[in-house]
């Protein structure tokens, strides 16, 4: 990997012109890897030129056409595995087995949008049925333009891939921008574009921070729409950006989702699903379950099991095939879930197990799985997104305070309910207030079915064909009936 002071622009690496330079860390090592441009906004300003020029051209293609680039894409990751997977663990320190699982999601998706990009064809001309005689209405699906890219460092290739493969399919040209904390990954995008001899200034990759690019971009009144993942604080600065000239927006932001178990669940499954809900990527995983409620008459033995998986968790090495667990991406990361930590500490939470019940590895920014219980409503811990390894549990007498409890968050983007009955979990996931309910299930991201969040998680759906709508306009042409 190389050119992190350049810019991907119109199909060539250019130098940035930002002064600059962010360290790039491998958070079990502690080391810096290497070092990225903050970019700035001439960046921006040659990168969005050149994407405004290559649009006319790339939206002339047929659907069929721009999906044999997509299938490219695909092709590319999939040479690329071995590289790309460790890459994931260095860069992220996620361990082997999740970064593969990272890489086939990004993967699917470049498919699944390759083939909705050739059935978009044939969706062209719909006529309408009205009933207004002589008159002949018919509907196209056209790109929104020239769209701005923004993505988090909890999933590279997944959140860009989200974004990256339903806007060329719909026939937008795009400038991308990766988090600073995890620019490695992405760079292989741009190499991958000259590969398959995409079109110039259809994909531009600028590299850098929010102040540097971020900012400029959302700003950038030749942007038609900002599509953006990451925290709710800087979601908002996104859309008032965004306000101006009034730009669209579609909104991946924060949760704090609920993970139901309810009197009848079989406690060994419940807890398996539990523990992949919240310790997963460390904890950082815009889905995270992080708070359970469980029926009073199981919470003992469920917490039981919990501890008992929680202290048989390897943490160490993510390019160790052992490890179970890895290490926050970042140190700043770690002394935000840290922070919360303490907080726990001043408001006098139960502790079942956090660092004091175990030794971390010797180096690397880690967090020790914690879980607490009986924890109250009003803790900063059960109301805000802690982005780490920190379970809140709560005990409820029946499934109306399930319901109720789990729906009384700011946040709305996943659930997930344990039953021993598969039908009680599925009604029940229709009275929650989130965009996503998994039902005795691990959490399954769909490429056919849509992934966003209720309420403040956020504005608008990824994946699936609302994905792709996403970067559709919708155009109605009527007149008399030809001849
Ligand atoms: P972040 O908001 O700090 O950064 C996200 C991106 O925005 C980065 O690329 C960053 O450089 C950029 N940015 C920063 N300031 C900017 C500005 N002023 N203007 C434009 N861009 C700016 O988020 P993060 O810490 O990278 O990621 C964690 C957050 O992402 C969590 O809140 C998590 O829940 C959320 N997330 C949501 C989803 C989802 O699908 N809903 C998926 C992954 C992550």
């Amino acid at each position: 990997m190389h050119k992190l002071d350049h810019q991907f622009i119109n199909n060539e690496w250019v130098k940035s012109h930002g002064e600059r330079r962010l360290a790039v860390t491998n958070p079990f090592e502690e080391t810096v890897i290497a070092e990225v441009t903050a970019g700035d906004a001439r960046d921006v300003q040659a990168a969005v030129a050149v994407a405004a020029e290559a649009f006319e051209g790339w939206q002339a293609l047929s659907g069929a056409e721009r999906a044999a680039y997509l299938e490219a894409f695909a092709e590319g990751l999939t040479s690329r595995r071995e590289a790309l997977v460790e890459m994931s663990c260095r860069n992220n320190g996620k361990i082997r087995a999740e970064a593969e699982i990272d890489l086939d999601d990004a993967i699917g998706c470049y498919r699944f949008y390759a083939a909705q990009a050739r059935a978009l064809d044939a969706r062209q001309g719909a006529e309408v049925a009205h009933d207004v005689e002589g008159y002949a209405a018919h509907t196209y699906h056209e790109p929104a333009g020239v769209v701005g890219l923004i993505t988090p460092w909890n999933f590279p290739l997944v959140t860009s891939a989200w974004k990256v493969a339903p806007a060329l399919a719909a026939g937008c040209t795009l400038v991308i921008k990766p988090s600073e904390v995890t620019p490695l990954p992405e760079q292989v995008m741009a190499e991958i574009a000259l590969e398959a001899g995409l079109p110039a200034g259809v994909f531009n990759l600028l590299h850098g921070d929010g102040e540097g690019i971020g900012a400029p971009l959302t700003r950038h009144p030749r942007i038609d729409k900002i599509s953006f993942t990451g925290s709710n604080v800087v979601g908002e600065k996104v859309m008032q950006a965004a306000a101006c000239g009034t730009r669209g927006v579609s909104l991946e932001l924060g949760g704090k989702s609920p993970i139901i178990v309810l009197d009848d669940a079989d406690i060994e499954e419940a807890a398996d699903w539990v523990m992949a809900g919240i310790y997963f990527n460390a904890g950082q995983i815009c889905s995270a379950t992080s708070r359970l409620l469980v029926h009073e008459a199981i919470a003992d033995e469920l917490h039981a099991a919990l501890a008992s998986r929680i202290d048989a968790l390897v943490l160490g090495d993510p390019l160790d095939a052992a490890t179970q667990m890895g290490p926050m991406t970042s140190a700043r990361q770690r002394d935000t879930v840290l922070s919360y930590l303490n907080v726990a500490r001043e408001e006098g939470l139960t502790v079942l197990r956090d660092g004091t019940h175990r030794s971390l590895p010797g180096k690397g920014y880690f967090v020790a799985p914690t879980l607490y219980t009986d924890v109250p409503v009003t803790s900063r811990l059960w109301r805000e997104e802690i982005f780490g390894p920190v379970l809140c549990s709560r005990r409820v007498a029946d499934e109306a305070e399930a319901i109720r409890l789990a729906n009384d968050c700011d946040f709305g983007l996943v659930a997930t309910v344990v039953s021993g009955d598969a039908r009680r979990a599925q009604q029940l996931g229709r009275r929650l207030r989130a965009g996503v309910v998994w039902y005795n299930s691990e959490q399954l991201p769909l490429v056919q079915a849509s992934w966003g969040g209720f309420k403040r998680s956020g504005i608008g759906r990824e994946l699936g064909p609302w994905g792709l709508a996403g970067y559709l306009e919708v155009k109605h042409i009527i007149g008399p009936v030809l001849d």
